[in-house]
């Protein structure tokens, strides 16, 4: 990838001054909540450090910001209508059930409620559509490629919001490329957009005293990132959050056996907000799948409810990459088109003839290819010549529940981040993720909220594949409109 697509970045700064920078950055970063729990003696509870950040905003082109931004609403609602969807669930996890139990306990849960009937038809999303940059071959101009989209758990928001304001400080310092103007640095209201979202749900809950519970674990070293959210919602919304992990959801809650009102601690669930639930590592025992069916059939609202984590699936992804899939959710044509046009190469792993050529193509090609389970969180995927041995290792119907995608390969920008008080220099690549705040109804039609909620850049070193900022392989950045 041509060295040359962004401009000459970093702003060239003397040593001294960039360790300045450096120390104002880890200082503004304690003096205004940009942080996370230490990696050890996560126990005590009264250590912070700064969050890992970048010291300057990332160039990053203006259109495909914009571009990115206008699809978010599109995104919300296909997803919506696709969680409403009870075939194409089935026929999209079909692939799976069997061969992943994780997948496997989610869909009996979905099945379970869905028999039993759903006493709560209101849904809220609080979903990141992710991007990488790509330039076509030559093309002078890049345009974004979805990663994925993610309908659980999306962190992040809250300091996304803080590293912007922290990049517009020491610009203020240091404004010593003629780049870091102030209308190249966007507004960024994913500091308010997730407590309005979670608001409003609230609302149509329609019970002032009731609270929302946030699905946390113990020990969680991003907890700032989530009290930001529970400040917000409290100082704006005079809404209060309780804290619970699913053990503790599982020994205190309690349907109320007329209403299916969700009961902890004497106290009304009026929306239950999940932070955990992701992963298989978060379901240790039977306890707290116990706790996640309990949610599902109370009436409380939830962020996600389980048809919304389903159609957050890779599977799902790919599904949507195949022929008229889109098209047949999103019925204006010009709308579905840009929504494709954002898509990558994605394929099945299965015994379908399209499933057989893609394992040819990525026994031949690994380099091109990233592999990818049904799990969320990063550090899941499996890339380049990883590929071969692992799809030689999996019987047919275990193939299946993995998905093949084209591996994208954005520009690279020189910057520097920091992590752990130490400045890293070097060529970068940076996703952009945007929010997206829905609130849908029964049925595929019904919306009651659908906004755009500002956004995350994560920027990494040019060499590491995956991009989680919790998993240690990604710092948060803010963009440099250019
Ligand atoms: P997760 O749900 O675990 O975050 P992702 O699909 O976002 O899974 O993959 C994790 C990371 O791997 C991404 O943040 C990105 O850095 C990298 N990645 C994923 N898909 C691609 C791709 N097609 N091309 C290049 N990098 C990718
Ligand atoms: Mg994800
Ligand atoms: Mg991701």
């Amino acid at each position: 990838m041509s060295e040359t697509f962004f401009p000459e970045y970093p702003p060239n700064i003397s040593d001294e001054n960039l360790q300045t920078l450096k120390n104002l950055a880890i200082d503004w970063s304690l003096s205004h909540g940009l942080v996370i729990r230490p990696p050890t003696n996560l126990s005590n509870n009264s250590f912070v450090m700064h969050a890992p950040v970048s010291l300057f905003p990332s160039p990053f082109p203006r259109k495909t910001y914009d571009e990115a931004i206008e699809l978010q609403p599109a995104f919300n609602l296909l997803f919506h209508r696709l969680s409403q969807d009870f075939e194409f669930i089935t026929h999209a996890i079909k692939e799976i059930t069997g061969v992943d139990d994780f997948v496997d306990n989610l869909y009996k849960i979905y099945l379970k409620v869905k028999e039993e009937g759903i006493v709560q038809p209101i849904s809220l999303g609080l979903h990141r559509s992710d991007y990488l940059l790509q330039v076509p071959p030559n093309a002078t101009e890049a345009n974004i490629l979805q990663v994925e989209f993610n309908t659980i758990s999306s962190s992040f928001s809250s300091l996304s919001s803080l590293t912007g304001d922290l990049h517009k400080q020491s610009t203020k310092y240091f404004n010593s490329s003629e780049l870091l103007k102030k209308d190249s640095l966007p507004l960024n209201d994913s500091m308010t957009s997730l407590p309005k979202g979670l608001a409003k749900a609230h609302e149509l809950y329609g019970s002032p005293n009731a609270v929302v519970m946030m699905v946390v674990i113990d020990e969680e070293r991003n907890a700032f990132d989530q009290r930001w959210i529970e400040y917000n919602l409290l100082n704006n919304h005079t809404v209060h959050i309780i804290r619970k992990t699913l053990a503790e959801i599982n020994d205190q809650g309690k349907l109320d056996s007329k209403t299916k009102a969700l009961i902890i601690d004497g106290k009304e669930v009026a929306v239950t907000y999940f932070r955990s639930g992701y992963s298989p590592e978060q379901h240790p025992t039977k306890k707290e799948w116990d706790a996640r069916l309990l949610i599902e059939r109370s009436k409380s609202i939830k962020c996600p409810s389980i048809s919304y984590q389903l159609v957050g699936a890779k599977k799902v992804q790919q599904l949507l990459a195949m022929p008229g899939i889109v098209e047949k959710y999103v019925t204006d044509p010009t709308e579905a088109k840009k929504l494709r046009a954002s898509f990558a190469g994605l394929h099945p792993l299965d015994s379908s003839p399209e499933g057989e050529a893609a394992v040819k193509l990525a026994m031949k090609n690994p380099e091109s290819y990233v592999m990818k389970p049904q799990r969320e969180g990063g550090g899941n995927n499996i890339y380049a010549n990883d590929i071969p041995p692992m799809l030689s290792k999996l019987s047919v119907s275990e193939r299946s529940s993995y998905i093949l995608m084209d591996l994208i390969q954005p520009p690279l920008m020189k910057n520097i981040i920091l992590r752990q008080g130490e400045l890293i220099k070097g060529e970068m690549i940076s996703e952009l993720g945007i929010y997206g705040i829905f609130i849908g109804g029964e049925g595929e039609n019904e919306v009651i909220m659908n906004e755009i909620g500002g956004h995350l850049l994560r920027t990494k070193g040019r060499k590491t594949n995956e991009g989680g900022v919790a998993t240690g392989f990604a710092v948060i950045d803010s963009p440099l409109l250019i």
